[in-house]
């Protein structure tokens, strides 16, 4: 079953690094959190949806998910740029922080695992383990010698499993 869009986006307003809009400010995207959200993360790699966190989370938030950590500067001023472009479609786009103020931080980690292995809610042990078996398998650094991508993918799927498992 394809995964329901009910997270929505994530709502946008000037994150001050343009410094012309300084009245609207994004906040930090972990629940009840009311601390400036200045670091971006990516709900998973090379996604296009993004988390906003204050410093202290976006700590958290990358020690247990580590996409960020492969990603040279160069990357990651072209994922920023790629925000840009973005915000304005997304800035009125949803409900996203109140969707996340119900969902307790658990169900959050296991949907975000859930979609680094590809799947749903729905999924059953038995899906769990075959969709990180093919993925392990495809992203392996043995298969991929050099391929920083698929090592830092590969990494992200495993850890999803250890959650899930
Ligand atoms: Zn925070």
């Amino acid at each position: 079953m394809q995964r329901s869009k009910s997270w929505g986006f994530p709502r946008w307003g000037g994150y001050g690094n343009t410094g012309r809009d300084t009245v609207s400010v994004r906040m930090c995207d972990w629940p009840n959190c009311t601390k400036k959200g200045e670091h971006p993360a990516p709900k998973y790699r090379d996604s296009k949806e993004r988390f906003y966190f204050c410093q202290e989370h976006a700590g958290l938030y990358n020690r247990n998910w580590d996409y960020f950590k492969g990603l040279t500067a160069e990357e990651a001023e072209r994922l920023k740029q790629k925000d840009e472009q973005y915000s304005d479609s997304y800035r009125d786009a949803g409900t996203w922080r109140d969707t996340f103020a119900g969902e307790t931080m658990e169900d959050r980690e296991k949907n975000l695992a859930l979609d680094v292995l590809g799947l749903d809610g729905t999924a059953s042990p038995e899906e769990i383990k075959t969709a990180f078996r093919s993925l392990a398998k495809e992203h392996h650094p043995d298969a991929n010698p050099g391929d920083e991508e698929s090592a830092e993918r590969f990494k992200s799927i495993c850890a999803a499993y250890e959650l899930l498992k």
